[in-house]
């Protein structure tokens, strides 16, 4: 059994086809989807998500954004997702390093710290599915 399952970024469609199963993090906490889920739609927060096509398990980072179930069609729309093996590791570690330098300086204002903040936890989760 299996569903259809989109999944777009603002950089284009990261995956567009059946799926038999789908992981993410929401804002309330990780779910799973399989076939024949009912309708819902959940605002994303960050962490792997994992997607089962054929058998074969890929793992993304996935951050930002909405999951939605209408019909059985599933479509995620997220402001990133990238496949675990598109991850280039050292340029997370040096994000994360950039940001960390950013925050501990004194004189930022509220957005300045906010986007240094959403910066280093993009930078983490990148780190934490690249490795994997
Ligand atoms: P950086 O400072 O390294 O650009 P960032 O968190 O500011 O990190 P984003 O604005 O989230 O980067 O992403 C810009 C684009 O670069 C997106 O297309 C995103 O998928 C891609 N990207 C960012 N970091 C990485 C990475 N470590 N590996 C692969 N793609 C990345």
């Amino acid at each position: 059994m299996t569903f259809h399952l989109e999944i777009v970024t603002p950089d284009g469609v990261s995956f567009d086809g059946q799926a038999e199963s789908l992981y993410v993090r929401t804002q309330q906490g990780d779910i799973g989807i399989l076939p024949n889920h009912i309708d819902y739609l959940a605002a994303l927060g960050m962490g792997q998500a994992r997607v089962t096509v054929d058998g074969q398990t890929r793992t993304a980072a996935c951050i930002g954004g909405m999951v939605s179930v209408s019909a059985g069609e599933v479509k995620l729309v997220a402001t990133t997702f990238e496949w675990a093996e598109d991850i280039d590791v050292p340029r997370a570690k040096a994000a994360e390093a950039r940001a960390r330098r950013v925050i501990e300086e004194k004189k930022l204002t509220e957005e300045e710290l906010r986007l240094a903040e959403a910066r280093l936890k993009r930078a983490l989760v990148r780190q934490s599915v690249g490795r994997r």
